[in-house]
């Protein structure tokens, strides 16, 4: 039986996903002939990119006036693709709020580049809550967020209106419910979280934002580059787009996000709801702030956890083990993490607290 799969990422993707992508890499639509092995220009090919494109849209509602591109490089090479193509070259600014390991990669790329301002940072209790009251300079070329912290489980819940462009990295917790794309200039997301597999970036930008900066900027890390070619400017990472495509496709069939966040949030709050019973454990997260897609809990002070890790490895349980950076557990709980996977946890850790008397 597959196990219980709590990885944090690359992480768990719908078993259906996972036998067409592995049929397609043997006989992809009836070709005799692998998915790997066509061209990316054949009109198969195509098709799997410009679904994957409509899914996109059609699953987020992206408005007129945004363009879809499908990447490569992850959400790391964003961090400075999105530098470059909306900070101005001349007494270029940015405002960052640092909520983490990732945001704080994604702002140090920016200071290559230009003046950025850190508005807010959450590093004096380990990045465990959100920061609220920051004020965002008016004169910023943007203004970048990372929504979900994944290494120690804290998400934005409201994201905040300003006068400067918001950029977002999603990367692990796009898909997961309804977002308001107009609220945003650019959004991108690495795939391997909650869309598909490593390989595969999904960016959604405004238009009207590119083309000012007076930077010259190389060509692949040109927005407008990727655009004209509709994402096709070099040969695109086949596997990871159609294997998003296909995923999706899935989340299209149950119901789309307004179903994930559904789910999710059952998910997360039986997991919660747990971490706050249970006397052997408790939760790092600020709780306005906790994810849910990562819920990040530690072992009470004199619990040891040798039985403990015992008894959910037995359980066939894969993957909870914490960041480094936080130490004791995390359990992520993407879109495709069923909800008896997270009762399956959830048992363990009651007979672990049985046990322990
Ligand atoms: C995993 C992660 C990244 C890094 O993504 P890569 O695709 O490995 O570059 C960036 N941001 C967030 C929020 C992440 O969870």
């Amino acid at each position: 039986m597959k196990k219980h799969n709590f990885s944090a990422g690359p992480c768990i993707l719908p078993p259906e996903v996972l036998q067409q992508a592995s049929e397609a890499v043997i006989n992809f639509d009836d070709l005799d002939l692998s998915l790997l092995e066509i061209s990316h220009r054949s009109k198969n090919f195509v098709a799997v990119m410009e679904r994957a494109q409509a899914l996109v849209r059609e699953l987020l509602e992206v408005p007129e006036g945004y363009s879809v591109l499908f990447l490569q490089g992850g959400a790391s090479l964003q961090f400075v693709m999105a530098a470059f193509n909306l900070m101005k070259a001349e007494n270029g600014k940015a405002a960052y709020l640092n909520t983490g390991t990732w945001a704080t990669k994604a702002l140090k790329e920016a200071r290559r580049l230009g003046e950025v301002v850190e508005v807010a940072s959450a590093k004096d209790q380990n990045f465990n809550y959100i920061p609220k009251n920051y004020e965002v300079p008016n004169d910023a070329d943007y203004f970048h967020l990372t929504s979900n912290n994944t290494i120690f489980g804290v998400q934005i819940k409201d994201f905040p209106q300003t006068e400067a462009p918001l950029v977002c990295d999603m990367s692990s917790d796009i898909f997961s419910k309804p977002i308001n794309v107009s609220d945003f200039g650019l959004i991108y997301a690495g795939a391997q979280k909650n869309m598909g597999p490593a390989g595969a970036t999904v960016v959604i930008v405004k238009d009207e934002l590119l083309g000012h900066t007076g930077r010259d900027i190389p060509a692949y890390l040109d927005y407008q580059t990727h655009i004209g070619k509709d994402s096709m400017f070099n040969t695109p990472p086949v596997f990871a787009v159609y294997v998003s495509m296909l995923t999706l496709e899935w989340i299209k069939a149950q119901g789309g996000v307004k179903a994930m966040q559904k789910r999710n949030e059952a998910k997360a709050q039986a997991m919660y709801g747990e971490i706050d019973r249970n006397t052997c454990f408790e939760g790092t997260a600020a709780r306005d702030d906790r994810s849910t897609m990562n819920a990040c809990f530690l072992p009470k002070a004199g619990v040891p956890t040798e039985r403990f890790d015992e008894l959910w490895k037995a359980a066939g349980i894969n993957g909870i083990n914490g960041h480094r950076s936080v130490g004791g557990y995390r359990a992520s709980m993407y879109n495709a993490l069923p909800q008896e996977s997270v009762d399956a946890l959830i048992e363990v850790m009651q007979n672990f607290e049985k046990e322990q008397g």
